[in-house]
């Protein structure tokens, strides 16, 4: 299989997020619309929260979590472990477990079951677009594998 291909283990909305998935100020508004979706609604009252505190939360920038710590889970992640806003989940979660620091900075989330072989791709200069648009491929990129949660637990203390 493509180590590019996501297995859907369900393992990053319930581990790397954590702190919750930031959501940048442009996906803000679709995911606020997406709320209006019966389904999505029925998902919230099932889970005993109100509209209103995931919204109050979602505009602080990150997606609400739900569950026993640890490790909680992201308020999107369905029983089934899909995403329930797939085409307009948060930028973090599209490219996870990679992230793009700086123009040569990247780092890996290890808990991710592909992140080993992601590493051995890139350090050999294999980059899908994505990833390619946000390098500076001319320089060294400096590519580090991570636990997300334990890097944002500490950007954030
Ligand atoms: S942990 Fe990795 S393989 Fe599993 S769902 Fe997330 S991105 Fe996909
Ligand atoms: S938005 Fe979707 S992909 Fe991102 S953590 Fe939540 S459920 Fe997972």
């Amino acid at each position: 299989m493509n180590i590019w291909t996501c297995l859907k283990c369900g393992k990053c909305c319930s581990s790397f997020v954590r702190t919750g998935p930031e959501v940048l100020l442009i996906e803000k508004k679709f995911i606020l619309d997406s709320l209006h979706d019966s389904k999505i609604k029925a998902h919230i009252k099932n889970n005993h929260l109100k509209l209103v505190d995931i919204r109050r939360q979602i505009n602080t920038g990150y997606l609400p979590l739900i569950g026993n710590e640890p490790p909680k889970k992201c308020i999107f992640r369905s029983k089934s472990n899909l995403c329930m806003i797939h085409k307009i989940k948060p930028e973090i979660c599209k490219i996870f477990p990679v992230e793009v620091i700086s123009p040569t900075s990247i780092i890996i989330d290890s808990e991710c079951p592909r992140a080993e072989k992601i590493m051995k791709e890139l350090k050999n200069h294999k980059y899908p677009r994505y990833i390619r648009d946000k390098i500076n491929t001319k320089k060294s990129i400096t590519i580090e594998g991570v636990h997300f949660f334990d890097r944002k637990m500490s950007e954030r203390n």
